[in-house]
């Protein structure tokens, strides 16, 4: 199926006007289940970079998918620890941005919706989200590299250039996010994979759709009958029962709630 997309001026708000799919519009507008799958890019315009963005300056000489692996960790702590420092800075001058209010607001419309997000920045909780499944952790929170226990942290050791000690063990502190090669939280991934599989209709939002398991949602609901609709910046290869709207998300899902829902 081809990527559907006619952008028009809007005059009154300066954001261009994207063409929605019809079937996704029919498909949503009374939908009683509806699953969101939401990815780096819906954070991109609140200022914190995806991960192919986020290699500049200081950090160009690595990857990032290099630095989120407990191999890097355990190699040098202190390296990890410091990039984790500065991510987390960009997280905490932040905001939310019209996508994540608009999902909230998805949220009050829908008998059954689930939230599901790859993002570890805690926007969508800041814009009211409740429905939500953090399936890869919140890059906020700290915890004990051994027992995994959350250890609250004081404004100068969270920007500190070496990984601090755990107060009761001294094990280093890390970052409670789930890095790459490491599995995620049975219970939320069931949760999700479940609400997938019976959905009426999946919106994937700003995510490349490489990481797995989280990509496995798309096929999940797919393929138990769900329509599925892709916003994203770029296109994605062209998939039989899948709707695109190219656009970037701040821009794309206000639009879809004011017109499935003539919500504001
Ligand atoms: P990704 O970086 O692999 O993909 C981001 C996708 O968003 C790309 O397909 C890109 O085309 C698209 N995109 C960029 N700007 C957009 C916009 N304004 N509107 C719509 N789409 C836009 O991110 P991913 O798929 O989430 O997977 C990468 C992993 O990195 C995840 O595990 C995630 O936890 C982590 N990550 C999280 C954050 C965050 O919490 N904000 C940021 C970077 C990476």
């Amino acid at each position: 199926m081809e990527p559907s997309l006619e952008r028009t001026p809007n005059e009154a708000s300066g954001s261009p006007n994207i063409r929605l799919p019809p079937n996704l519009v029919e498909r949503l507008a009374p939908a009683r289940r509806v699953v969101v799958l939401t990815g780096a890019g819906v954070s991109a315009e609140s200022g914190v970079p995806t991960f192919r963005d986020a290699q500049t300056g200081l950090w160009a000489r690595y990857r990032a998918e290099d630095l989120a692996t407990p191999e890097a960790f355990a190699r040098d702590p202190d390296l990890v620890w410091r990039w984790y420092a500065w991510r987390r800075g960009l997280v905490e001058a932040a905001e939310p941005n019209a996508a994540h209010h608009a999902l909230a607001r998805m949220e009050a419309l829908v008998p059954e919706f689930l939230l599901v997000t790859q993002n570890v920045d805690g926007l969508h909780a800041r814009a009211g989200s409740r429905r939500l499944v953090e399936l890869h952790g919140d890059i906020r929170r700290t915890i004990c590299s051994r027992e995994r226990c959350v250890v609250e942290l004081d404004r100068a050791s969270a920007h500190d250039e070496h990984a601090p000690s755990c107060p009761r063990c001294g094990a280093r502190l890390r970052p409670d996010v789930v890095w790459f090669g490491e599995s995620l939280p049975e219970a939320a991934l069931q949760q999700a994979l479940t609400a997938a599989g019976r959905c009426d209709v999946l919106l994937s939002i700003g995510t490349s759709g490489l990481v797995v398991p989280a990509a496995w949602l798309v096929p999940v609901a797919r393929d138990a009958g769900a329509a599925v609709g892709i916003i994203n910046t770029d296109p994605s290869p062209a998939a039989f029962g899948v709707e695109q709207v190219i656009g970037r998300a701040a821009t794309v899902v206000p639009q879809l709630v004011r017109r499935v829902w003539n919500e504001g």
